[in-house]
């Protein structure tokens, strides 16, 4: 009964339109995941750092107790994965200013024994192969879900295919989702997804919420409505941390539950959709620092009300 999570750990460097940057701040899939899942249960973390990772972004993983560091690896020579990102006008595109693989570049780091029993494995953002290696090493997982990117699908289609005949569910935005399947429209490119194997795929449109298409009916989900969006970056990573925690969350009150079924994943998607708003509203995870348990509630029950019709 664990959530697993394996994804990049970076070094991130961030520009927004109105002139405002962030240089060598903490950033990468898996630290935005795992922040926002640990928010309802414990969550264990495989990735790596090179020797250069400062201290002070070490540190801040401590404000997050749930999560498990068993599986960081302090890789000795190697040097931390490095993006560079500038976001356009609207805030809901970007472009990459660089990409430094570094340790991302070499071996997988090694998934702990202490871990191979988790229940529940994201596989954020990472090459196909990769995320397929993740899924090999973690045969009790009831749930597995993979987000991927516009590189792999161009790059690495074969690879993802194959993944998706493997996992239960794909994460992705609505272009990737185009790109992937050649539609245009959200839902005939969920529904062609889900023909090459997972139950449900959640596309996400950014300020325009997510759809969701499962085998078992459809939902769409607005954005929880803010003007207050200083930078967006891992509003996708924290959307799928605070879904996967919200279904650990719910795998541990009720152990036979199916975690993928339709019910479960709409239910969980709300977690998701409200811890991203946090996210967005400063830069790096320093929002995801200040909050509480509470705060994610207060929110949750204030967008509740508001998709209250009739
Ligand atoms: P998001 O905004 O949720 O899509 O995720 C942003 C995070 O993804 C940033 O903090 C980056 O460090 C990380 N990132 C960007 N490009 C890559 C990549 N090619 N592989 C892994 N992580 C990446």
């Amino acid at each position: 009964m664990a959530l697993l999570v394996c994804g990049s750990i970076g070094i991130d460097t961030v520009h927004t339109p109105d002139g405002d940057s962030r240089e060598n701040v903490l950033g990468g899939s898996c630290t935005y995941f795992a922040a926002a899942a640990s928010f309802f249960g414990g969550v264990r973390l495989v990735a790596a750092v090179g020797e250069d990772f400062p201290p002070d972004l070490r540190r801040t993983f401590d404000k997050f107790p749930e999560i498990d560091l068993r599986g960081l690896e302090v890789r000795k020579g190697s040097k931390t994965f490095r993006w560079g990102g500038k976001y356009l006008a609207n805030m809901d595109q970007r472009e990459s200013l660089f990409t430094e693989l570094n340790v991302l570049g070499e071996e997988a780091p090694p998934i702990p024994a202490a871990f191979a029993d988790s229940t529940l494995v994201f596989l954020a953002n990472a090459h196909p192969g990769r995320q397929m290696a993740i899924l090999e090493g973690t045969p009790h997982r009831r749930l597995a879900v993979a987000d991927t990117m516009d590189l792999w699908i161009k790059i690495a289609k074969d690879d993802l295919v194959g993944l998706l005949t493997r996992v239960d569910g794909l994460v992705l935005n609505y272009d990737e989702g185009e790109l992937l399947t050649g539609k245009k429209n959200t839902v005939a490119a969920g529904r062609a997804i889900l023909k090459m194997g997972p139950r449900f795929v959640v596309i996400k449109k950014g300020e325009h919420g997510c759809i969701l298409v499962h085998k078992d009916g459809i939902a769409a989900l607005p954005a929880y409505p803010t003007d207050n969006v200083v930078d967006p970056t891992g509003a996708g990573d924290t959307f799928a941390g605070g879904m996967m925690g919200r279904l650990a969350q719910m795998e541990a009150g009720s152990a036979g539950r199916d975690l993928g079924s339709f019910e479960s994943v709409r239910e969980a998607i709300v977690s998701g959709t409200v811890v991203a708003s946090f996210t967005i509203e400063k830069f790096s995870l320093d929002r995801l620092v200040e909050i509480k348990v509470g705060d994610i509630g207060k929110r949750a029950a204030e967008y509740a009300a508001m998709l209250r019709v009739g």
